[in-house]
C-alpha cells in the first residue's frame, strides 16, 4: 500500500476529513434508488477503493446499514453523504461519493451504472458505456 496521499475530501461543514493513498479500482456514475434516496441526488458518481486506500484524518462519520452487509456513512453534524462500504467482487471495498473531493475532477467516471433505475428526465450524452444493475466488476 503506497502511503503518499493522491487526494483529500470531506463533509460540507468539516468535522469529518478523510485521505486517499491509492488510485481507484473503477469511477462510475449510479442511477441506483438506495443513492437517490441516500444523497437527494437524482444521480451520484461512486469512487471505488479497495479497503485501506481511503483513511480519515479528522473525525469518524455516523454509519447506517442501508442493506444487509452495506454500511453508508455520512457526517452526523452536517449531513454530508461520505460513503459507501460492502462486497464488491468478493471483496470489501470502500466508495467515496465524487462530489466530496476536494478536486472532484480527478477521478473521471468510465461508465453508468443501474441505468434499469435512471430517472427519465436524466439525460447526460457523455458517450460513456451504460448497464443495468452494476455492470462488470472492472
Ligand atoms: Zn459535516
Ligand atoms: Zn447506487
Amino acid at each position: 500500500m503506497n502511503d503518499t496521499v493522491i487526494a483529500r475530501g470531506g463533509c460540507l461543514c468539516g468535522a469529518v476529513r478523510y485521505e486517499v493513498v491509492d488510485e481507484p479500482y473503477k469511477v462510475s456514475w449510479c442511477h441506483c434508488r438506495t443513492c437517490r434516496k441516500a444523497t437527494g441526488a437524482p444521480a451520484v458518481v461512486m469512487v471505488m477503493f479497495d479497503e485501506g486506500a481511503v483513511r480519515y484524518s479528522t473525525g469518524t462519520p455516523a454509519r447506517y446499514e442501508s442493506s444487509p452487509g452495506v454500511t453508508r456513512t455520512h457526517c452526523a453534524r452536517c449531513g454530508t453523504p461520505l460513503t459507501w462500504e460492502g462486497q464488491w467482487d468478493g471483496r470489501m471495498v470502500f466508495e467515496l461519493h465524487a462530489g466530496t473531493l476536494d478536486e472532484p475532477g480527478r477521478f473521471a467516471p468510465t461508465r453508468h451504472a443501474f441505468v434499469d433505475h435512471r430517472i427519465d428526465w436524466v439525460r447526460f450524452g457523455d458517450g460513456l458505456p451504460e448497464f443495468d444493475q452494476a455492470g462488470p466488476s472492472t
